[in-house]
This record gives C-alpha cells, structure tokens and sequence, in this order.
C-alpha cells in the first residue's frame, strides 16, 4: 500500500474527521515512529510506519467485513433521505472505513447481511456468472406441498416471464401457514417473494440465513452485528 496522509489515515481508523485530527497533531498527541507528528499532511506508509494516538499503537487494516443481523423496516443501502439504512445501525468506528451492503435485502426482510468497504470482494459476491448460494427461511400463507418442491427444482415463472433457475426448496412445516427453507443461486429483485407468487402463495415473513459459505450467527439479534472472523472472511475469497 502507497503513501498516504497522516490525517487520511487516521480518518480512516476512525479516529475522527481531518479537523478533528488537525486538533490532535496540535495538541501533540500523535507520534509517528516515536516522534511527535507536527504535519497532519505528513506522509507515512500506513502498514509499517509506527503510528500511536495517546501512546497507542494504531494498528492500521484496509478492509472491514462486518455481518448483519437486518432488522425489518431498516434500508439495505448506505443513505436515504427517508428511512433508516442499515450503515447508519453502525458504531462511527465502523462507519469511518466506509462500509456498504453487499447486495440488498427488502425492507421488510431480516437476517444476514454483509457489509464491507472491500468492493473487490463484493463484486464477486456479486457476479450472476458465480451463482453465490443464498439460503432463506420464510413463514408462507398457504399450503406449501411437494408440488411446489418439484416447481422450484424445474425453475418458476415469475410476473415478468423470467424462468428462474433451479431452487432447493425445503418444507419445514405445511400448513394454511407453512413453514420453508429456500436456496436459489440467483438474486433478481423480490425473487423468493415472487416465486411463492408464481405458485399462488405469499410469503408472510422472510429471513436470510446464508450465503456462499457465510451463515448467520444464530446470537445476533435483529439490528446487532459482529466482524467476521478471519476463517469467514478467507472462506469468502
Ligand atoms: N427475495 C425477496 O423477495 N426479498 C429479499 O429481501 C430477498 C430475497
């Protein structure tokens, strides 16, 4: 990694904004290398250079990769003049890496969702041609049988007359309200609500529980999060 900026750097550890930094170089409690930092402008190598506030050390990382627990009524995205966003459920010592969510989940969905600031990640999370499995609990009005098994293991028809792909359906519990586990490889707008759709029923609640190799940590509750660990973040590359 390149030169950067003391103040940038700092900023981006979430030691508060450029000004505040300005503040801190002022009052002469940053030290670069065991020397006390008079430039907020000085550049330094980030990874190796010694940087301490307070006498601590500041252990410097490019990337965050936080897990979500979604609330319902929450925005997946990063702002919205509106409503709530899931960036602002955030600590600002999170916040200043600059996270987003990868990927969307409705607003009325919960459960797992991945934020991060390493977009090269995101993207392959991403990509349609890497058919990334997400896993869904749902609550569904409606008799969900076996038939419906077999309709979503051939691909469904949705309102817009897109086939889906292949989804691994799963009845949990069958009912006038039923209970399901749902795996598509695909990520099209409401897609798990529409497929129900397809089939005549409507889903009632709707929770993400996977994707790829990332599965919800069961004792998040719905608005906590937790960083991912380095085996989760490595399983994801
Ligand atoms: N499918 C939906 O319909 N909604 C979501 O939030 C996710 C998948």
């Amino acid at each position: 990694k390149e030169r950067q900026r003391l103040d940038k750097v700092l900023a981006h550890m979430g030691y508060g904004t450029r000004k505040e930094i300005k503040k801190l170089v002022k009052e002469r409690r940053i030290k670069v290398n065991g020397q006390i930092a008079k430039d907020p402008g000085l550049h330094v190598w980030p990874s190796h250079d010694r940087i301490e506030v307070d006498e601590e050390i500041v252990t410097y990382r490019e990337y965050i990769y936080l897990m979500l627990n979604k609330p319902q009524g929450v925005l997946s995205a990063t702002e919205d003049f509106h409503a709530k966003t899931v960036v602002e459920l955030l600590d600002p010592a999170y916040t200043a890496f600059q996270p987003f969510p990868v990927g969307r989940l409705d607003k009325d969905t919960e459960g797992l969702l991945l934020l991060t600031n390493d977009g090269k990640l995101a993207h392959q999370l991403l990509s349609p041609r890497k058919h990334v499995p997400k896993t869904y609990y749902a609550v569904i009005r409606g008799t969900v049988t076996e038939a419906d098994t077999a309709a979503f293991r051939e691909g469904v028809v949705l309102d817009d007359g897109y086939r889906t792909m292949p989804g691994e359906l799963k009845i949990l519990r069958s009912g006038p309200e039923s209970e399901i586990e749902l795996t598509i490889y695909e990520g099209k707008f409401h897609q798990v609500k529409r497929m129900f759709e397809a089939v005549g029923k409507k889903v009632i609640y709707l929770k993400r529980l996977s994707m790829g190799p990332l599965t919800l940590d069961e004792t998040l509750e719905p608005g906590e999060y937790r960083e991912l660990t380095d085996e989760e973040v490595a399983s994801l590359r």
